[in-house]
């Protein structure tokens, strides 16, 4: 999600929560109410990973005996450089992978840094097949991809890739520590948020499935793409459940609204989810995710 606007509506949010936070290799001083521009943080009970912050993207990394595993290198070659740097802080083993956690710009446009010193790039099979196609400048093509499963093993880690089918895009990968029982899944279960405006790239349904598939797996903490309430960077299986909730929920209220022929106009004026109000973007963006399923459920899109 490219989302400035979800930035500014937290920025006084991180401020408060990064001060409660170990913070490492970030700025000494942060100017007074407003967040620090990038941060990185150890996930608690982890002696090797973690949350890289820029703006409001958050990536994982993991230091490993032999080399680091790196995601999502963040939306610039800027920002790329900025994670690249925080990473030499903490370590100066070599960046072994870096891992695209789905094809969207804004969280992997950064990544030359990282392939100039030596990274193996993976994503998600249709992943590589668009961003072949896109052929974005900036954006370093993934030199293996992943289909189903496979697991990254460096260093006595194991990380665990998982395609559990489409949902904010056609090629998410969910990456999971079993070890640690860290679950990393960006975009597609946001934490305290409503979806991106229309929910653009996305399959209603089936995204429903895969949440269930993750409920399944094994974790106790959860890393999204974007900080929650608070500026929270880390979440549970509540949020999970929480997110199949609003589009169960949302789907629900689409429907009745597009029998009663209200699809699309009056439906994204007159659909509303009380229940959620208190989600980030709320008021902008559930007329559009109102739209998204207006689609579903009265075209059959
Ligand atoms: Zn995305």
């Amino acid at each position: 999600m490219l989302n400035s606007v979800r930035q500014l509506l937290r920025g006084a949010a991180f401020a408060a929560a990064a001060a409660s936070l170990a913070l490492v290799g970030s700025p000494a001083a942060f100017a007074q109410g407003s967040p620090p521009p990038f941060a990185t943080t150890k996930v608690q009970g982890t002696d090797n990973v973690y949350i890289f912050r820029y703006g409001g993207h958050l990536s994982m990394f993991i230091v490993t005996r032999d080399g680091v595993i790196a995601t999502d290198p963040v939306s610039l070659q800027r920002s790329g450089k900025v994670y690249f740097e925080e990473i030499r802080k903490i370590t100066d083993k070599p960046i072994r992978y870096v891992i695209y956690s789905h094809s969207h710009l804004d969280h992997i446009a950064g990544g030359k840094v990282f392939k100039d010193a030596g990274a193996r790039f993976v994503a998600h099979q249709n992943a590589k097949r668009q961003l072949e196609k896109i052929k974005y400048p900036d954006v370093v093509i993934p030199d293996e991809s992943v289909g189903n499963r496979r697991d990254i093993r460096l260093g006595g880690t194991t990380l665990e890739l998982h395609y559990v089918g489409r949902n904010h895009s056609d090629n998410a990968l969910v990456m999971r520590l079993p070890k640690e029982r860290i679950l990393f899944a960006v975009d597609w279960i946001p934490l305290d948020a409503v979806m991106f405006r229309n929910m653009p790239d996305s399959y209603p349904g089936e995204w429903e499935e895969g949440l269930k598939r993750v409920m399944k797996l094994d974790f106790d903490t959860m890393i999204a793409g974007h900080p929650g309430k608070g500026g929270r960077l880390t979440g549970t299986k509540k949020d999970v459940e929480a997110v199949l909730g609003y589009l169960t929920d949302l789907s629900a209220e689409t429907k009745k609204a597009a029998e009663a022929g209200k699809c699309f106009d009056n439906a994204m004026k007159e659909v509303r989810l009380p229940k959620y109000e208190g989600l980030n973007n709320y008021g902008i963006w559930l007329p559009g995710n109102v739209e998204r399923y207006c689609g579903y459920w009265g075209r059959g899109f």
